[in-house]
């Protein structure tokens, strides 16, 4: 399986790649721009497509995460930028060869939720316009921090259905986020599998963020805990990495690094979790 991690992209996407490799990951996660601005960022195609080569060659998924403040539920005339990011990120995840690009679902503090909606919709719809790469734009659930949008399959599936491309769009799950706003409970993985199915999620669903939580379930708070060390627990992520649509997508830890500065010991952590049962 494609067990990985979020890897730093100081020196490059290549670099990237690199150090993807030299920690044992299968897949890894990196922000094509500055995760802290709202800038676009001039692609180095050469940096890209030489980290696209190095994953092809060793059989590496990578996909990258937009930046923080990228919020595709901002109001008109924020939505400006927010579509050119999308744009400028899906440029970079394509050249890199990316399953796709991570945006959080979105965040609105209006008076009425449904305008936060049609807001993400049409930023979508404004992003993928004559959009032909094989990059996905993966909506990523929320915790509920803060807001009320993208808690549930339910208004996932729908607003990927309502926009114009639903094709380009797929869904990244984060698991510490799901145990937070009470999506998953962590012991009842089949039941949600199954719902997850049934609403047409899982089947686009292209990749994972594999958190335990620091705070217990239905906390709504987004801090992430090393896998074991927090209150999901290791028998339910091992049902969860378990299922058959976790076995082609990148599944990258998104938790504190170790002593030794990386995820070498935790992606080995995960590994093993796969061959007990
Ligand atoms: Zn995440």
């Amino acid at each position: 399986m494609f067990i990985g991690a979020h890897v730093r992209t100081r020196g490059g996407y290549l670099n990237a790649a690199k150090t993807a490799l030299s920690i044992g990951a299968k897949a890894f996660q990196y922000f094509p721009m500055n995760p802290r601005s709202l800038a676009t960022k001039a692609v180095n195609l050469i940096d890209a497509n030489a980290c696209a080569q190095l994953c092809r060659e060793h059989g590496i998924l990578s996909i990258g995460h937009a930046p923080y403040a990228l919020n595709p539920a901002a109001d008109e005339p924020e939505r400006v930028v927010m579509v050119n990011l999308l744009k400028n990120g899906l440029d970079i995840t394509n050249a890199c060869g990316s399953v796709g690009l991570v945006v959080h679902f979105g965040k609105y503090t209006g008076k009425d939720p449904l305008q936060g909606y049609k807001n993400i919709i049409q930023c979508l719809n404004s992003a993928t316009e004559g959009y032909t790469g094989a990059s996905f734009i993966l909506l990523e659930n929320q915790a509920g921090e803060g807001s009320q949008l993208g808690l549930t399959f339910e208004e996932m599936v729908q607003v990927r259905k309502l926009c114009d491309s639903p094709e380009k769009i797929g869904f990244c799950l984060d698991t510490c986020h799901a145990f937070a706003s009470r999506l998953w409970q962590g012991t009842d993985w089949a039941e949600l599998e199954s719902k997850g199915v049934q609403l047409d999620y899982l089947p686009h669903l292209k990749a994972i963020h594999l958190n335990d939580s620091v705070y217990p379930w239905g906390s709504r708070r987004d801090r992430h805990a090393n896998i074991g060390s927090g209150h999901i627990g290791i028998s339910n992520f091992q049902s969860l990495l378990h299922s058959p649509y976790l076995r082609d997508i990148p599944i990258v830890l998104e938790t504190g690094t170790r002593r030794d500065g990386t995820h070498q010991e935790e992606i080995a952590f995960v590994n093993s979790l796969l061959e007990r049962k």
